[in-house]
């Protein structure tokens, strides 16, 4: 790809150089099939190389004083916002997502950097009133050690500065295996992290296309001490059966299944609008797309009405274009998937409001599927695509009950204007966040994660660092 962006760069980073080596494999532009950059293809012997650079740069980097981490940390934020520009066209190019959703992901990424920077300071301990006088008992917080992290194409700064901003807030170094999809991001904010003052081994970005291999390496070398991943629930169960042969910390973010219901008292535009938020961000490939829409009898005929008038405003093509707001999914292993839910479920007599075809190369018509009866795998596997699946349902204890048949538990939704409702809904989902009247719900300052199969542990917020921090307690006899 010719560009003139000096911010694209193939190079694995280790202990803060760039490296390359032997073998590498091309970075595939999904909307048009265009090879942007060829990446460094390492081996495992590269990869213990980088941990051992983390492994060195941790007895240094865990005593550097709290306010020199935070003020590099918050040059690195700086850094990313004032290349803005580059960074979100890198992302669109990687993963096709539309250019106004990657900067707005460089915004949303970046502020995870500047809320662990502050909260490095609030990693308190604790002094426990001891039962007897002849003891004092205190806790202490002290960071993890080397930690490890595996990132997914969806969201390519994002999920990166979430589990590597507050392990180094925390005092951890980390070695990051960003996805052969989209490991360009990654290595443009490293370089990023190093021009703001990050020490040399402290963060290393490195690459490659075994991802078995890869995974497997860095859950069950003894250096590293935990283990952050997001991803597919399947990987994520692989990575926790390695990880468990060194007892290793470990957080997860898997897959969910999320459903939005529509109560019969619900305001019907606020909640079309939250539905096209929390449906066709990213093409529908988050983890926190709704995958399931529940609609009350009352309100289904006006809401399904509503919700194809909304999609059939949506322009589709190349991210890089002014006013796309679907791409391309990510790729063909993505489309036929997709394609796969969507025949199934009009095979299991489920009707088509608008859509339900492939358009061309990885595009995917926005589709609306009305009456989709629940056999069907769109109501049960996550689909990851443009496609809006229409349930209808009669009462709230049917709703909360079809929303709760899943395996999964990471985003639920639901529009009520009732508030004994909200209540009684709310504490009724089994999911780890819950969006009331509201489709747009990540932000770095709450809790994000799952709960059942979509995961362990908490990103974001002042719960987030405690992923790379252990507890210490110190008995004094005195
Ligand atoms: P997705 O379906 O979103 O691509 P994956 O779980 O396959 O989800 O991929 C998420 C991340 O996990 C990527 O960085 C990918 O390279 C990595 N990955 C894929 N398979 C494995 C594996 N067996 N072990 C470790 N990491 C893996």
């Amino acid at each position: 790809m010719k560009t003139r962006n000096k911010l694209i760069n193939g190079a694995a980073f280790i202990n803060g150089e760039e490296f390359i080596g032997k073998k590498t494999f091309d970075v595939v532009n999904p909307a048009t099939g265009e090879a942007i950059v060829s990446v460094a293809d390492l081996g495992l012997k590269d990869i213990e190389r980088a941990i051992n650079s983390a492994e060195e740069a941790w007895p240094s980097w865990r005593t550097t004083p709290i306010a020199e981490r935070s003020a590099i940390l918050k040059r690195w934020h700086d850094l990313m916002i004032k290349h803005t520009d580059e960074i979100a066209e890198i992302m669109t190019v990687e993963s096709g997502k539309p250019l106004e959703e990657s900067k707005i992901e460089v915004t949303y990424g970046a502020s995870f950097v500047s809320w662990f920077a502050e909260e490095s300071y609030r990693t308190y301990g604790d002094q426990i009133p001891s039962p007897t006088a002849d003891k004092q008992i205190v806790v202490l917080r002290q960071p993890v050690g080397v930690c490890a992290a595996i990132t997914p194409w969806n969201f390519p700064l994002a999920m990166v500065t979430r589990k590597v901003a507050p392990a180094l807030a925390a005092g951890c170094t980390v070695v990051l295996k960003p996805a052969s999809q989209t490991p360009l991001t990654a290595i443009a904010v490293a370089h990023l992290a190093l021009a703001a003052g990050l020490p040399k081994g402290v963060f290393n970005v490195v690459t490659g296309k075994d991802a078995e291999g890869i995974g497997k390496l860095l859950a069950t070398n003894d250096k590293i001490r935990k283990i952050s991943f997001t991803g597919s629930t399947a990987v994520g169960k692989t990575l926790m059966q390695h990880a468990a042969s060194t007892v290793k910390k470990i957080s997860l973010e898997l897959g969910g299944n999320a459903p939005f219901i529509v109560f019969d008292d619900a305001d019907i535009e606020a909640a079309v609008k939250g539905a096209i938020a929390a449906k066709f961000r990213n093409a529908g490939q988050t983890c926190v797309a709704v995958n399931r829409f529940l609609v009350q009898e009352g309100v289904y005929d006006q809401f399904a009405e509503r919700i194809t008038e909304a999609v059939n405003q949506l322009k589709v093509g190349n991210g890089l274009e002014k006013g796309v707001k679907v791409g391309p999914v990510i790729n063909q292993k993505g489309l036929e998937k997709v394609e796969n839910h969507v025949k199934d479920a009009i095979e299991k007599g489920a009707s088509v409001l608008t859509g339900g075809k492939h358009k061309n190369a990885l595009f995917f018509e926005p589709t609306v599927l009305g009456d989709i009866p629940l056999e069907a795998k769109i109501a049960k596997e996550e689909t990851f695509g443009p496609v809006v699946s229409l349930f209808r349902f009669k009462t709230e204890d049917e709703a909360v009950a079809l929303a709760n048949s899943t395996e999964y538990g990471l985003a639920a939704y639901f529009y009520s204007d009732n508030v004994k409702r909200c209540w009684r809904v709310a504490q009724a989902l089994e999911a780890g966040m819950v969006g009331i009247n509201e489709g747009a719900i990540s932000t770095a300052v709450a809790p994000f994660g799952g709960i059942k199969e979509s995961g362990i542990g908490r990103e974001g917020s002042k719960y987030g660092i405690d992923e790379y921090m252990e507890i210490k307690y110190l008995c004094f006899g005195l």
